[in-house]
């Protein structure tokens, strides 16, 4: 069983979510905009057993804590969608010559595909492949809970911008397409903004009817 909190960081209020599988009391982050004093703290309320820095996709508002975290936290492993490595390591920026240009680069632990699977203490994530936003975009889903981090591909209501380095409408059309097929009992906790559910879009998400 996995337990969540949301902590929204910086001047994106990009969602961090902290993860616990409670009867191990193993954490994992994901995304890391910042690592900034909530995070931290949250992370050591939660027992500081930081094992995984799962990234939904490798844009700076999601990613510019991981230096930070790792040097906390130097067990903790990152994990990011292959074809979104090079904006970890810093070799593409996401809003070319502005804010991106602070981030510090990081290589990645482990490269991820659709298909993966997280083994967080007793919990499973799967790595769901999301592309469109970015390339190598993903989102973790925890089946047992019914919770799926949906990154910048899918928000409460809309869906992630397609005009920046990397994005493809069609892509992300297809993405959607294969979200809201999963059951509708599932919550969706996106990269920025409130949590919504997988019924809820499939009724009111405005994109849902440009899939059928
Ligand atoms: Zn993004």
């Amino acid at each position: 069983m996995l337990e969540y909190q949301c902590i929204p960081v910086g001047m994106f209020q990009s969602n961090t979510y902290l993860l616990r599988d409670v009867p191990s009391g193993a954490l994992a982050l994901v995304d890391c905009g910042f690592f900034n004093r909530p995070v931290r703290e949250a992370v050591e309320a939660w027992g500081g057993d930081l094992r995984w820095i799962l990234l939904t996709h490798g844009h700076f508002d999601h990613v510019m804590g991981v230096p930070d975290a790792r040097c906390a936290y130097p067990a903790a492993l990152t994990a990011i969608g292959e074809a979104d490595a090079d904006y970890l390591r810093g070799k593409i920026e996401t809003l070319p010559g502005r804010v991106s240009r602070h981030q510090r680069p990081a290589e990645p632990d482990r490269l991820l595909m659709g298909g993966d699977e997280i083994i967080l203490g007793e919990s499973r994530i799967s790595v769901l492949a999301s592309p469109g936003h970015t390339p190598g975009g993903l989102c973790f889903f925890c089946g047992a809970d019914r919770l799926l981090f949906s990154g910048d591909t899918l928000f409460h209501e809309e869906v992630g911008r397609v005009d920046l380095p990397g994005g493809d409408w069609d892509a992300l059309l297809a993405t959607l397409a294969l979200l809201l097929a999963l059951d509708g009992d599932i919550a969706v906790l996106p990269g920025h903004g409130k949590a919504s559910g997988i019924a809820h879009e499939r009724a009111f998400n405005p994109y849902a009817k440009e899939i059928g």
